[in-house]
């Protein structure tokens, strides 16, 4: 995606000021590199707007907590499908992290299988990522892991973008 335009740069930059997790998260979304992202913090309209004037369709989703509070969560995707294959599975029900939970956001949110399998096993192996590498991604890398690898350079690109924007 070419983010040169005048107006996705002031978007960008407004979510920067607002979070860089957030417009860090929101371009790798947008790139497809996350197929679906989950933010956990409340949202108001207008920063719904900016994810918005991404590209992205967003949705807030409402969850619940051991204690019986609700939550709201915000997700954002390109896709139609995903957001909707969210919707299904965890509107309205007790947030969980059950392993099974975990495979299937590991699958909506673009987490390597095999680094999902190794932390539902052992989570935080030490692995062969350098930890400002490691920091960069959403996910915690299996030890030995050779998707990562793979993942890390366009991941390291749009940090390195959004950092110098
Ligand atoms: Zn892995």
């Amino acid at each position: 995606m070419d983010f040169d335009s005048a107006d996705l740069k002031s978007c960008i930059r407004t979510l920067r000021e607002i979070d860089f997790e957030l417009a860090y998260l929101a371009l790798l979304t947008c790139e497809g590199l996350k197929p679906l992202s989950r933010w956990e913090k409340p949202l108001d309209d207008q920063q719904l707007r900016l994810l918005q004037q991404l590209g992205l369709l967003t949705k807030q989703i409402r969850r619940t907590v051991k204690t019986g509070k609700e939550v709201v969560e915000t997700i954002f995707s390109r896709l139609p499908a995903y957001i909707q294959l969210y919707e299904r599975r965890f509107a309205n029900t007790p947030i969980d992290k059950s392993a099974e939970t975990q495979r299937f956001e590991g699958f909506l949110f673009g987490y390597p299988a095999c680094c999902v399998d190794q932390y539902i096993r052992k989570p935080y192996t030490p692995n062969n990522i350098p930890p400002e590498e490691q920091k960069m991604l959403f996910h915690w890398a299996c030890k030995d892991c050779k998707i990562t690898p793979v993942l890390l350079p366009a991941y390291k690109r749009l940090h390195d973008f959004l950092n110098n924007y």
